[in-house]
């Protein structure tokens, strides 16, 4: 018969599987079993709709089949069961999360992270199997199919007979090499230890057939013929879900290899957050933070959400509703036996149950993680360098609404030892007299360190956070304030830092070059508001401030956003000159001596500052004739 193709991806992938170095080859068994669980609770939640399914919920099952002869391994369900299209699809891509790559495929490293990443579940098969036959009838339909393959070559695809709905996935086990005994996954024992070690808490009874040496009745030890073979059906895992456990009764590597199982991540969360509430509702809930972001984290692919479940029994993939935007990135599970089965997923969003859940759910990701930030400042840093930006776009969205929740978990690298430091820290430390916080915003850290107006601000002992992603003038701006202390930006023209003797005499300087000003401002035009002396800047002839709400570095970012191009926005900026600077002296005298040179001065001095500020300049030729007018 002719043999159907791959997809290409799942082609690589395969090869992959086949070709394996993956230490943990057993952890197939655990893939297989999550399948056929996953598959019975389709069919059991759908029961509660549907009366013609006629099974009551002490009929599921997984069982698990050793056939030492033919040497395979079967892994049966009564679950919902699968079509010849869904075999098709299902089995012959994998191509459901997006592009992969795969450009490493011979990096052995790279083996665990894709098995990780994206749980290639039923393929990791063919690290023990050169050939799988899977027979699945689907639920409600009156044919069985047979899918089979021995890896990268292609399937088959045939009618076969199943007399009920559910699902076989037979492994035909690989011969033994020196270094792998495959025949291990046939001996009871062994398997009896995978369940126990990887499916403990599957719902359903994985039951499997075992052949044990007993004392006959009436037989002593020692007696001859004393003992019988018993062929016993046992039960292997407890079915208890971990998340029904105490606390107290896991284990840190039981959490996270359930978190890895569950979630398709290949590191151990950052943070685990097992609670029991019985405030409004009653729930259990495990909630996992990942260590690092998903590789579609910050695209419009990734998709927020917990598990729901409802009495142990799964509901709900995804559900987006008990978890707001800014704590997309938690992984978990909610399970609440207040829910009702059978709304339809419409009625749930609107449950009032499902609301007080989310809203706790949210007080207690919270409070964990601040004090994560307390007790373990290494792993909470790690956690803001991938979540930070996440929770800065909280902070922004919605008004400032969630000013409450989130302004405690925000870092920000500050000019004290260029280190993160929380607003709580920021406050603390500063000096009685401040009266504001300060911050720097550019491209990088060390150039808001190098902002002129940065030097003058940390001169005078005050810390200077500095903001360096897009998102986080436009965060602090929706705080306003923290701790009665409001955000300056060290560039806004109202920063007020000197002192009354200085803010007298720059006033005084600035009135005695009034004319001088208002000619450089002119040859200017529109590009800035006003031109005049400072007496904060140390070393720099110049700097910009800007005036109004908003400043040069959100001006930026806002220009740069998708369909800016057609109504640009322009923040009003003042040319600040250092009085102190011997460039002050040289514009007086040159205004007395020679004042048609001030405009060219003005527009050189315009283009320093600008380039200073980290920004564009306008007309770098007319610049570069300028400088050079100046050098001949
Ligand atoms: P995943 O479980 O991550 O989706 P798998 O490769 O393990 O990926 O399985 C692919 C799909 O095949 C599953 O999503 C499911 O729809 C289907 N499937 C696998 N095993 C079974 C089974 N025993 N019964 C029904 N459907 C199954």
């Amino acid at each position: 018969m002719e043999k159907k193709q791959f997809v290409t991806e799942s082609k690589k992938l395969l090869d992959m599987m086949i070709n394996s170095i993956y230490t943990h080859k057993e952890i197939f068994l655990r893939e297989l079993i999550s399948n056929a669980s996953d598959a019975i609770d389709k069919l059991y939640y759908r029961s509660l709709t549907d009366e013609s399914v006629k099974m009551n919920r002490g009929d599921y099952l997984i069982r698990l089949t050793t056939d030492k002869d033919a040497s395979t391994l079967t892994v049966s369900d009564n679950g919902i069961g699968m079509t010849s299209e869904q075999l098709e699809t299902n089995l012959g891509t994998i191509a459901k999360s997006g592009s992969y790559d795969f450009k490493n495929e011979n990096d052995k490293k790279e083996d665990i992270d894709i098995i990780g990443q994206f749980g290639v579940g039923f393929y990791s098969a063919f690290m023990v199997a050169d050939k799988i036959t899977v027979r699945s009838r689907a639920f409600g339909s009156d044919e069985a199919w047979q899918w089979e393959s021995e890896g990268a070559d292609g399937y088959t695809l045939t009618k076969c007979d199943k007399d009920t709905a559910g699902t076989d996935v037979i492994l035909h086990l690989r011969a033994d090499t020196e270094d792998e005994k495959y025949s291990e996954y046939l001996d009871a024992w062994k398997i009896k230890n995978l369940v126990k070690k990887y499916s403990d808490y599957i719902r359903y009874p994985i039951k499997m057939e075992s052949e044990s040496q007993e004392l006959k009745e009436g037989k002593k030890y020692g007696d001859e013929d004393a003992f019988e073979t018993v062929t016993k059906d046992e039960t292997l895992n407890s079915m208890v879900p971990l998340w029904k456990k105490k606390a107290s009764e896991i284990t840190d590597e039981q959490y996270a290899a359930f978190y890895r199982e569950k979630f398709y991540d290949f590191e151990a969360p950052v943070k685990t957050i097992h609670f029991h509430s019985e405030g409004l509702s009653e729930f259990d809930a495990m909630l996992f933070v990942p260590k690092k972001a998903p590789f579609d984290y910050y695209t419009k692919d990734y998709e927020k959400g917990l598990q729901l479940y409802s009495s142990g029994v799964m509901i709900m993939e995804k559900c987006a509703d008990l978890l707001p935007d800014y704590f997309s990135f938690v992984r978990g599970i909610v399970d609440s036996a207040d829910l009702s089965l059978n709304i339809s997923r419409e009625m749930l969003q609107h449950d009032r149950q499902l609301k007080a859940i989310a809203k706790a759910v949210e007080k207690k990701i919270k409070t964990e993680l601040a004090k994560l930030m307390e007790s373990d400042r290494v792993a909470y840093e790690e956690f803001w360098k991938a979540f930070g930006m996440q929770i800065k776009f909280g902070v922004y969205s919605d008004y400032g609404m969630h000013k409450d929740v989130l302004q405690d978990l925000i870092l920000f690298t500050s000019s004290a030892e260029k280190k993160l430091v929380s607003l709580k820290e920021y406050t603390a430390r500063c000096k009685e007299e401040q009266k504001k916080i300060y911050y720097a915003a550019a491209e990088t850290v060390d150039k808001a360190a190098m902002l002129p107006q940065t030097e003058a601000v940390t001169a005078k002992g005050f810390e200077v956070l500095y903001l360096t992603d897009d998102i986080d003038e436009f965060a602090l701006r929706s705080l306003k304030e923290y701790d009665g202390k409001e955000f300056v930006n060290v560039c806004a023209e109202n920063l007020d830092i000197a002192t009354e003797e200085e803010k007298e005499a720059i006033k005084k300087e600035n009135e005695d070059s009034g004319d001088l000003l208002t000619a450089m401002k002119e040859a200017l035009g529109d590009a800035v508001a006003s031109v005049r002396f400072t007496n904060t800047l140390k070393q720099h002839p110049v700097c910009l401030s800007s005036e109004g709400a908003l400043s040069t570095e959100m001006e930026k970012v806002l220009n740069k956003m998708p369909g800016a191009q057609d109504e640009n926005v322009k923040a009003q900026i003042v040319l600040e000159i250092n009085a102190e600077h011997p460039i002050a002296a040289k514009l007086k005298a040159l205004y007395e001596t020679d004042k048609d040179k001030v405009a060219n001065y003005a527009k050189i001095l315009y283009a320093q500052a600008r380039l200073i500020g980290g920004l564009t300049i306008e007309n770098p030729a007319e610049l570069s004739s300028l400088v050079c007018d100046l050098m001949i």
